[in-house]
């Protein structure tokens, strides 16, 4: 037997500066987090409502795990659904304004699972380039015919539906996209889903919980109706500061999943504390809206200085402000610079983003002060100053 040589592909990944490292985090997240002997202000967490260590949160998931223990012990089908999923699930229905939602144990299962469960060979999802990974190796799994169409570009969007033939359509959005942090076109998309006799899925992943008026998301934002939208996905993992995901739909659709969802059916249930957790969120999230005007707030004020100072930021009125600066190798170096700065920005690289659209994606989340804001703007106008080549991407 000989052994398999990895050595290769790890060696490329070197040389092309798309090597992965997991910054080690020894405390618990926010604003500040610490590494090892160092603090650092973080502004890459998807915590947007700083509710991952919001204490109301933290009391109802020990709550919970001395009334319920900690394991599910079985999928939801065995014995695994539990009375908090099944209080979760009906207030996640109530939040969205749908008949009803069914958990997930993650928002990557929950995109594989809606999918492989609706779509087959004969069928075929139309998904705009920059979609999550999770949406796109969902239409892998289901055998569907994958069609792209360039980023917010309907025209072109318009004449793959008019071309393609198929059983079914479904076009498929990120709400928010997450690493570029502009909001989908809804009403344009469920126009041309009408058009076409297709369905339209969005997964709200980024805008669950902080966008529109009761923090039900993008599609509320928008003001689109369930049958304008039949198929809305969104984690729990970001905005509400816990983890898993959630479908919400029809009657009908949340049948579907539940006898045909590969990802749902064969996975042990989210531990019940973290249902009762989240149950905590959206408690604070009803409770407190004043987290997401200081969100809403914190993002004009950075967007304001960030123009003052010539600072390049991609259009985006969400949490999610990135900064383009093409090569890998230079996202690295910005990286490094911010973390002796003493903030932690993660460079995002390809294949997460396409090549060359190598960027910082700054998250700022209601955790945050001003102050925290304004260090942050000054620390990157220091960085310009000394790496003044990161700072004027012209475009691919
Ligand atoms: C994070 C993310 C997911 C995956 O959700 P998890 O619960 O983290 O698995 C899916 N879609 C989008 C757009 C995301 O940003």
């Amino acid at each position: 037997m000989t052994a398999w040589d990895l050595r290769q592909a790890l060696d490329t990944r070197r040389q092309e500066h798309l090597y992965r490292q997991r910054p080690l985090v020894t405390s618990a997240q926010g604003p500040a987090v610490s590494m090892g002997d160092h603090q650092y202000l973080c502004f890459c967490s998807n915590d947007y409502l700083g509710l991952a260590a919001h204490p109301e949160v933290r009391r109802a998931f020990l709550q919970a795990a001395e009334q319920y223990g900690v394991g599910a012990t079985a999928s939801h089908l065995i014995n695994g659904h539990m009375q908090p999923h099944q209080e979760l699930e009906e207030r996640l229905a109530k939040l969205t304004n749908r008949p009803r939602a069914l958990l997930f144990s993650s928002g990557y299962m929950a995109n594989l699972g809606v999918m492989s469960a609706l779509l087959g060979k004969q069928d075929a999802v139309f998904a705009d380039r920059l979609n999550h990974a999770s949406l796109i190796d969902g239409v892998a799994l289901s055998g569907a015919k994958s069609v792209r169409f360039g980023h917010q570009d309907l025209p072109h969007l318009a004449s793959r539906l008019e071309s393609v033939r198929a059983r079914r359509k479904l076009i498929v959005t990120d709400g928010i996209f997450s690493m570029d942090g502009d909001a989908a076109q809804l009403p344009a998309l469920a126009h041309l889903a009408a058009a076409h006799d297709a369905w339209l899925m969005v997964d709200d992943a980024h805008g669950i919980g902080v966008a529109g008026q009761t923090g039900a998301g993008t599609v509320e934002a928008q003001g689109l109706s369930d049958e304008q939208v039949p198929i809305l996905m969104a984690t729990l993992g970001k905005a509400m500061g816990t983890f898993g995901a959630f479908v919400a739909g029809s009657e009908q659709l949340i049948e579907t999943l539940i006898q045909f969802s590969r990802t749902y059916i064969y996975t042990t249930a989210l531990p019940p504390a973290l249902a009762v957790a989240t149950l905590a969120s959206l408690e604070v999230l009803r409770q407190e809206p004043g987290r997401r005007e200081h969100l809403n707030n914190l993002i004009r004020r950075f967007r304001h200085q960030a123009s003052e100072n010539q600072l390049p930021l991609l259009a985006s009125e969400s949490p999610i402000q990135a900064i383009i600066v093409g090569s890998a190798e230079d996202a690295l170096q910005l990286n490094q610079f911010l973390l002796s700065e003493g903030i932690l920005v993660t460079a995002i690289r390809p294949p997460t983003v396409p090549r060359g659209t190598a960027r910082l994606r700054i998250t700022l989340s209601a955790a945050h002060s001003n102050e925290q804001i304004d260090r942050l703007v000054a620390s990157l106008i220091k960085a310009k100053q000394k790496l003044p080549g990161s700072f004027n991407y012209a475009g691919q």
